[in-house]
Parts: C-alpha cells; structure tokens; sequence
C-alpha cells in the first residue's frame, strides 16, 4: 500500500466513523519476498475472508493486497450494538458503560481481543504448513487508522521505539470541514519495522490495550491472562514495563484478579511492576510460588525415585515439560478434562518437533478424573497439582476413588492452597479464595484430615508438607501431601 493509499483509507476509514461509527481495523503488512509467505503465517488465506464471532461483534480477516512483493492483511471489527447492550444485562454490565461512545471504532482492547482470536494461532508461534517462518523476521508494516492517542503521541513512541519500530503518526481532525475545531483525541498511526510475524502481534496485542488507556472490555479472565503472557518475551526488558504493567493494573477488578491469579500460577511476570512497594513485593511472592510448586512437586517425584509418571489434571502442561526432561522419570502421561488446557500443552510441549526418543515417553490423554479410566492404571506416580480444588465438594470422593482406589499408583503427590495464608493476598474472588474456578479451599487442618482419611480408606500412608514462603501464624501458601503405599 503506498502512503498515498494508505492515507486514502485512513479517510475513508474516518468516513466510516462519521457515518456509524461501528469499525475498527488494523492492517498488516509485509515488503519481504515472498510477501504472501504472510498469509500461511497468519493462518488465513489470502484468497479467502475469515470471520469470527468475537462476542461483542463479527471480525473479518481479508487481504486488499497479495503480491510477493507486497501483502497485506487486514483485521477489520465489526462491533454488534446489540451484543454490546445485551451484555449490559450481564455481570460485566458495569464494565459495559463507557464503551458505548468510542468503544466501536477505535484500535482499543477490543481490538486485541479480536487479534487474540483471529491470530491466536500466529501469536503461539505455531505454522504448521511452514514452520520454518515462524522465526523470520519481515519488513513488516502496521497500519493503525484510527487510535485514541489523546495527544500523546510521545507515549506512542516511548512503547514501540524501544522495540524496534519507527513510527509516523498524524493527528485526525475533529472535523475536516471544521479546522478551528483542531484535532481529535485520535491518531492515525503507522509502525515499521524488520520483525517475525509473532512478536508484532504480541505487540500489539499488549500495547494496543495500554494506548487505549481507559477500563477495558474484556471478555473475560482469560482475555487477560493471554495479554499478560504474550508480554512475557519482550515486557520484562522494555524501558516502560512499569508504565505498561501500572496501566494494565488500573483496569479493574478483572485485570488484578487476572494478575493474581496468572502471578499465581508461576507465570513470568517479574516486569508486572505494581503501583507500590507493598504489592510489588505481594506479586513477586505470587510470582514465584507456581514454579516452586512444580519445583517441589518434582523433587518429591525424584526423591520417589521417579518411573512412569501420569500429570492428572495436567493444564497447560508446565510440569510435564519438567517431568518430560527429568532423568528419573521414563514416561508421563498428562491427563485433563479440558481439550483447550491440551492443546496448550501440546503446543508448549512442542510434540510435534520433538525427537522420536522423548516422544516416545510422554502422551496426552484426555479425562475426567471423576470417571473411573483403566487408562491411568499402572503408574508409578500420580502428580496431582492445583486440581482438587476445582472439583465440587460432593465429587471428590469420586475423585479419591478414581485416584488412589482405581488408578492406584505406588505415590501420589498433591498440592492444593492453604486457604489460611489466603490473608496475603490482595486480590481474591468474591467467594474469598483465589481463582474463581476454585470450589473450596482447605485449611491445614481440614487437608489433614482429608489426607487421612486416604489414608484409612486406601491404604496408603501420606507425608505433608508446605511449599512457598511460610508465614508463622498462616503457614505456607500451598500445602503438598505426598501419599505412598
Ligand atoms: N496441574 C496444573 C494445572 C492446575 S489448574 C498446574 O499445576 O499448572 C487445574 C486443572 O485441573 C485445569 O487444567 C482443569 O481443566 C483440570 N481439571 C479440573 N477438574 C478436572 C477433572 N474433574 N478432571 C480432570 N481435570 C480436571
């Protein structure tokens, strides 16, 4: 697209919000020959329209340009009012309110949301059909019509300067007709510079919700723990990290509660600085507690003298990825219920790239630990980390059942909070405990008690023990049981 062209559409975009202000697009494109090596990157064909429902509209993936020498492809959102005022009656109806105005049209967080979508594939770094593109880096163009600079165009730079962009903005008039009444709070924006496809996206993923720095329409949790991953590569060494991380943490009750719980979860986030010491310190102690967790976890399946391993509620595969490398184990088997948390792991885990031998050892198999499955019978050791705390009460005996009374390995290795150190943390979900997705949280004494009551019932006889920073009065922020027979 030439400047010309490009300016042409940023005015025609501008038309379009004048008309219904419904719109918001972002186009990408890439000077690399084979330019068009683009679209298997992005997993859409440059021949064909893409459209997802994105749940507060329909986003369109097209092509207005597929040459080898130049080829772009444009995300385009159309907001639904409607689905946006039908949610109003939801939950997140707070959160609805001051989208209303320029919500729709504007390069905003509904716009990464949409990129999470459309991409997803692209920004996990995943081209089956090419994969040795991934790691290329292209002459890449982002065109940016319409974004809410508020006429800081200064911050514009100050966060994608650093990472290698040039940039060229220039303000949009309130009204071209009208000069007097001088600029909008809009700009349009192109960013240039020599990238892989992935990291531009997670760029702007991230970056485009910081512009746009007002309560963001998110989906929900999971919206953001994909921001605050995709930041994990780039964030911790960019000069702005702290402005970046304050703006996500001013986002509301979803951002810190979706922080908490990423923080929780052992995800990298030491750039996540927060608005004070205190809390700073508060995330850090989160921070690291998901990869002590697993750290533990695997000291204990060492020191159980490893063997055929089986990660039952295994998520998105963290500690098959330790277990799969760890020289006392010689098989794992992760097993969960949700084929998303799977196609995670098997993306993590990098299946498809890996050698013969170590496939061999490791398979993913999907299950509900509540059914009884011959399937997990045989092993060694069962690592079961974070899960019982998902199952409703009245099922865990099930649960019990199927893992120490039908699966029945030699050890069991099982973690779940102390729900007494849960007065650490800031951000807790309306039922007091910490991911919303939690049924129940345990006390140290009522994890005892229900560890032997394993114990009597199938014959096993079970070691407890803290991991994390312990506290004297609260006791350690998880509680491991490891049960051997
Ligand atoms: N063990 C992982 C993930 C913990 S999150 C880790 O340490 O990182 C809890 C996981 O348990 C989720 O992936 C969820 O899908 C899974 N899960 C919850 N209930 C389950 C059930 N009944 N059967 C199998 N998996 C379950």
């Amino acid at each position: 697209m030439s400047r010309r062209r490009c300016a042409q559409d940023h005015r025609d975009t501008r038309g379009a919000i004048r008309l219904n202000g419904r719109f918001m697009l972002v186009s990408i494109t890439s000077t690399t020959p084979d330019a068009t090596d683009l679209g298997f990157l992005l997993h859409k064909h440059p021949d064909r329209v893409r459209s997802v429902d994105v749940g507060f509209g329909r986003a369109h993936v097209f092509y207005p340009e597929a040459t080898s020498q130049r080829c772009t492809a444009t995300l385009f959102v159309e907001i639904d009012p409607i689905a946006l005022s039908r949610r109003q009656g939801g939950r997140q109806s707070r959160l609805l309110e001051p989208y209303v105005n320029d919500r729709p049209y504007v390069a905003s967080s509904m716009l990464s949301v949409a990129l999470g979508r459309l991409y997803r594939t692209a920004l996990s770094g995943t081209c089956d059909a090419r994969p040795e593109l991934v790691s290329e880096r292209l002459d890449l163009e982002v065109d940016l019509p319409v974004l809410p600079l508020r006429g800081d165009e200064d911050l514009l730079r100050r966060l994608f300067e650093p990472l290698g962009y040039q940039v060229e903005s220039a303000p949009i008039p309130l009204d071209e007709q009208f000069g007097a009444w001088g600029d909008s709070v809009y700009c349009s924006v192109r960013l240039s510079g020599r990238h892989t496809v992935r990291s531009t996206l997670e760029h702007l993923y991230v970056l485009l919700g910081v512009l746009d720095d007002r309560k963001h329409y998110w989906i929900g949790e999971n919206e953001i723990d994909k921001l605050l991953r995709r930041g994990g590569d780039w964030l911790p060494s960019h000069p702005e990290s702290e402005l970046i991380s304050r703006r996500f943490l001013r986002y509301g009750r979803f951002a810190r509660e979706a922080l908490a719980r990423l923080a929780e979860s052992g995800e990298d986030t030491d750039s996540l600085d927060e608005r004070s010491d205190e809390v700073e310190q508060a995330a850090e102690r989160r921070i690291s507690l998901g990869e002590q967790r697993h750290e533990s976890v695997l000291e204990a399946v060492r020191a159980l003298g490893g063997g055929k391993v089986v990660d039952l509620g295994c998520g998105e595969g963290r500690l098959l990825q330790r277990l799969v490398t760890e020289p006392s184990v010689t098989e794992v088997l992760g097993v969960d219920v949700s084929v998303g948390a799977l196609e995670q792991a098997e993306r993590r885990l990098g299946l498809d790239e890996m050698s013969e031998r170590r496939r061999e050892r490791i398979n993913l198999l999907q299950g509900a630990l509540t059914y009884s499955d011959d399937r997990l019978r045989g092993y060694d050791i069962a690592t079961v980390v974070e899960v019982i705390e998902h199952v409703d009460s009245e099922r865990l005996g099930m649960l019990a059942e199927v893992v120490f009374g039908h699966a029945a390995p030699a050890a069991v290795v099982l973690t779940t909070p102390n729900r007494e150190y849960n007065t650490n943390f800031e951000h807790l979900s309306s039922a007091g405990f910490r991911h919303r997705d939690h049924r129940f949280e345990w006390t140290r004494d009522e994890f005892a008690a229900w560890a032997h009551g394993i114990e009597d019932r199938f014959g096993y006889s079970v070691e407890i023990s803290g991991i994390g920073p312990g506290d004297p009065v609260c006791g350690p922020p998880t509680q491991m049981a490891v049960f051997s027979r």
